[in-house]
């Protein structure tokens, strides 16, 4: 097997020229003597695949890697290594059949990789050969006196080696590649919410403004509905009710001029008071009556009293005396006048006047009958003085019932007048409360109209022009409690749309929109690294498995080269590799890095690889407790198990063949043989044995300028040369 074609030194440590090696066979060997520069050209090689451990290149920095100078050679700035792969088969993972690696160092230790001459990064390299199996952890260069470097290491860095060995770091790169992504991934998601964080009070902010507009425009859509209907219903009702009162106040007035015309009128007869003329001759007639009745009573008294003289007069004449009331009047006359006399005089007095009035009695009856006579006409005339009195009474009273009568027929009419009046003057009354009314009803419709207009103008304004734009009025009845019910609830309606304010509405809708675009946007980015990150995971998972899966089927199968190898070398016994666990804590006591994020105080678990193994004849219990010569056959058994379960493109193998006995020489020389069918070989040796196997056999010698110089040289010269 060919992979390395060539090797090109110049300015790395003691090869100061350019020095070239040509890799024609699958098995190359470089001899020379002690300290002559074998062991640099094993460093060459670690050095170009990006060996970054000076101290496994025998240095401290990468200026120790530069030919330092000879008393001959003075010396250099920059140490070089070019190594020239075959890569036809494309065991390098890049699209060229010949693939140059070149690695620089400069005295100030800056280093530069190059690939065909382009320069790259070292990860670049590093990720290339490691996807050629040709890792880190050096499985394939083993340095001299590091023969038993893998029996050396801790469990755990034993089975990173394996795991190289196995291909496995292509896999673990993903995965670690995986994780980086993941992690990179969580840390866009924790940015993503912190901006979706920043991003929701805004917008919930902008929500409730868009509600707020959004009800508001609803409430303003229904206001306008609602003001059409009721600006319709106002209109018509205004103008209607603006008719239909003027022609009520009209009628009303006429009816009213009517009534008062009525009224003028009976008042007119009225103050023609028929009761007062009445009265006048009522009274007079009744004056008149009571004149004629006294004088008729006064008649009749005196026909009475000629009735009388003449019934005495008659009876004083049938009997000739003196009538006896005439003389009891006589005596009534003077008795008083006796009774009281005291003097003489006064007696003689008295009786002469007796004397006197008893002589008139006595003269009187004598004239009696003439005078009867003189009675008895009086008496007729009297009465019928008396009869005609009667009649001229009768006749007074006669008119003055008719006189009352005719009052009483007078004051009848104009009771009746009056209570028309008072009829006719309470229906005006009436009317003229009915005028009031209309009136005051016909300046709330005017006043209603003011209204109308102002809240049009106002409506147009405040809830736009469709709301006053309401078509024909209309003429569907509604009840006026009603309506102004309505405009009680508009108004309301009104007074939250102020407040509402629907001003700076459409920014503030742009910029919802905008925020919940961008809210949306924050989602689906979120969404869609949360998908990935799942994806990663379940990568991760899958690598692992997988990892886990090809390491423990690889361990099975080295175990199996191992104890065959094992048993080779020492003639029978066996040899196992064991997966151990330990926690990581004891291991970090150990050791410092690479603890995953796991904290201090927290165990975890690690995995490692411990040897098994059983000598023939002897009891080992531990490594310790080989022999360097056992401990170097332990260890080539193992590195040709690994190399021949997974074979590397090269091994280069420094003098690794040292502690080998003559027998175990061959048993080696013959691994090699086999193993070049799969891998390249580099050896550095002073085996005969081993130089036997080679195609190629180079020599190193080292002059008295200190600087290493090589040649081709055939088995014999090359035995010699490496005594
Ligand atoms: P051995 O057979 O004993 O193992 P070797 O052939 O492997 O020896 P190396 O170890 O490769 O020899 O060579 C060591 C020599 O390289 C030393 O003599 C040292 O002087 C020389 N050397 C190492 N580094 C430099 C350097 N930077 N400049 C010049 N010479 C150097």
């Amino acid at each position: 097997m060919m992979n390395l074609t060539r090797l090109e030194i110049s300015g790395f440590k003691s090869f100061a020229k350019k020095t070239t090696f040509d890799f024609d066979s699958s098995v190359v060997a470089i001899v020379g003597p002690n300290g002559s520069g074998k062991s640099n050209v094993a460093e060459a090689i670690r050095f170009v695949l990006g060996e970054q451990s000076m101290k496994s290149m025998r240095g401290k920095r990468g200026e120790d890697m530069i030919w330092n100078g000879s008393q001959q050679v003075p010396r250099m700035s920059r140490a070089a290594v070019a190594l020239t792969f075959d890569n036809r088969s494309k065991f390098l993972d890049v699209d060229f059949d010949e693939v140059v690696l070149e690695r620089v160092v400069h005295r100030d230790g800056t280093n530069e990789y190059k690939l065909n001459n382009s320069t790259v990064r070292l990860k670049d390299i590093v990720e290339l050969l490691a996807r050629a199996n040709i890792g880190q952890t050096g499985h394939h260069i083993i340095s001299q006196g590091e023969a038993d470097k893998i029996l050396a290491a801790t469990a755990r860095d034993r089975k990173e080696m394996l795991e190289d060995a196995l291909g496995l770091k292509v896999f673990q790169y993903k995965k670690e590649e995986s994780v980086r992504k993941l992690d990179k991934t969580q840390e866009n998601m924790r940015q993503v919410e912190a901006l979706r964080r920043e991003v929701q009070p805004h917008v919930r902010f902008l929500k409730r403004q868009v509600d707020k507009l959004q009800k508001a425009e609803e409430l303003r859509v229904e206001a306008m509905q609602r003001y059409q209907t009721y600006f319709a219903h106002e209109t018509h009702y205004v103008s209607e009710s603006k008719v239909a009162f003027e022609k009520e106040k009209a009628e009303i007035q006429k009816k009213l001029e009517g009534i008062t015309q009525k009224i003028r009128e009976a008042r007119t007869v009225l103050s023609e008071n028929a009761d007062s003329k009445h009265s006048k001759e009522i009274v007079a007639l009744s004056e008149e009556l009571d004149r004629l009745r006294e004088k008729r009573v006064q008649k009749a008294q005196d026909v009475a009293r000629v009735s009388g003289q003449l019934d005495a007069l008659s009876q004083t004449k049938e009997e000739h005396q003196v009538p006896q009331s005439a003389l009891e009047r006589v005596i009534e006359k003077h008795e008083s006048g006796f009774m009281a006399s005291g003097s003489l005089e006064q007696l003689q007095t008295l009786v002469r006047g007796l004397v006197a009035d008893l002589r008139n009695l006595l003269t009187a009856t004598k004239n009696d009958d003439s005078r009867i006579g003189e009675l008895e006409r009086e008496q007729k005339t009297l009465k019928a003085e008396e009869g005609a009195l009667v009649q001229e009474e009768e006749q007074a009273r006669k008119k003055l019932d008719t006189l009352r009568t005719e009052l009483d027929n007078a004051r009848t009419e104009e009771r009746d007048q009056e209570r028309a009046l008072f009829t006719l003057t309470t229906d005006e009354k009436e009317l003229r409360h009915q005028l009031e009314l209309i009136g005051s009803k016909l300046e709330t419709v005017s006043a209603d109209e003011i209204e109308l207009k102002r809240e049009l103008g106002e409506v147009a304004v405040l809830v736009g022009r469709a709301a006053v734009d309401f078509g024909k009025p209309s003429a569907s009845p509604k009840e006026r409690k009603d309506q102004l019910e309505e405009k009680r609830e508009l108004q309301k309606i009104k007074i939250r749309l102020e407040e509402m304010g629907a001003a700076g509405g459409e920014d503030v809708m742009k910029e919802y929109q905008e925020v919940t675009e961008r809210e949306e946007y924050l989602e689906k980015e979120l969404n869609d690294l949360r998908q990935s990150a799942t994806s990663l995971q379940q990568l991760i998972s899958e690598l692992e498995e997988e990892l886990n899966t090809r390491f423990k089927e690889g361990i099975k199968a080295i175990n199996a080269e191992f104890s065959r190898f094992f048993g080779l070398m020492f003639d029978g016994g066996s040899a196992q590799l064991v997966l151990v666990k330990e926690t990581a804590r004891r291991v970090r006591s150990l050791e410092d890095e690479d603890d995953n994020g796991v904290p201090d105080d927290m165990e975890k678990i690690v995995e490692g690889i411990e040897l098994s193994l059983s000598i023939p004849r002897k009891r080992i219990k531990s490594l310790v407790m080989l022999s360097g010569g056992e401990r170097a056959l332990t260890s080539i058994a193992l590195i040709f198990a690994m190399s021949s379960v997974n074979p590397p493109p090269f091994l280069v193998l420094d003098e690794t063949d040292a502690a080998l006995d003559e027998a175990n020489s061959r048993r080696y020389g013959e691994m090699i043989t086999a193993l070049s069918e799969k891998s390249q070989l580099a050896l550095i040796t002073h085996n005969r044995e081993t130089m036997s196997r080679a195609g190629i056999l180079y020599g190193v010698t080292m002059g008295n300028d200190g600087v290493s110089k090589v040649l081709s040289v055939k088995l014999e010269e090359a035995v010699a040369v490496a005594k």
